[in-house]
């Protein structure tokens, strides 16, 4: 498909400007399913994102405990999940970290790493953002448009 925007940064700051970027448009809400190797800028993104949320706290990967949760400054919260650690995501799995039912307060903000495991479980209007690692600095991101 043609319909995509795809950007090369050249190191992690020019990634987490995109996510900065983005995040000044996505104030209002909505869901991001994030997908791309280990490395390949993901949570750089959204901590640039949350950035341009005008969340001030620095956000912390939630490898570990699959889920964080940070004030919007313009109301609602940003949700930071992190699927990596989960072999095989069920919709149990999303009910009980809540994703389902933050997704449906249009405030919110979710922003879910390795999104590609809960593939067909996310909601319909899931905007998806691919990560590719093509050397040591450089990463191709797309995002639509
Ligand atoms: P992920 O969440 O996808 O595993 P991270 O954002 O945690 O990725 O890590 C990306 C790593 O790659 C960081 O160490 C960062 O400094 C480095 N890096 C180098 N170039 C870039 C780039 N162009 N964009 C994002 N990260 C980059
Ligand atoms: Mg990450």
């Amino acid at each position: 498909m043609d319909d995509n925007h795809t950007i090369i940064t050249k190191n992690a700051q020019a990634t987490y400007k995109l996510g900065r970027k983005l995040g000044n448009t996505l104030k209002s809400g909505g869901v991001l399913g994030l997908v791309g190797d280990l490395g390949s800028g993901k949570t750089t993104f959204v901590q640039g994102l949350a950035m341009g949320l005008g969340i001030k706290e620095r956000l912390i990967s939630p490898t570990f405990i699959l889920l964080r949760e940070y004030q919007k400054p313009s109301g609602g919260n940003l949700y930071h999940v992190d699927l990596y650690r989960l072999e095989q995501v069920t919709k149990d799995d999303l009910a009980t970290l809540g994703i389902l039912d933050f997704a449906k307060d249009k405030k919110n903000v979710i922003l879910v790493e390795w999104a590609d495991k809960a593939k067909s479980l996310l909601p319909e209007n899931t905007i998806w953002v691919n990560f590719e690692n093509l050397g040591e600095n450089e990463r191709r991101i797309t995002i639509p448009d």
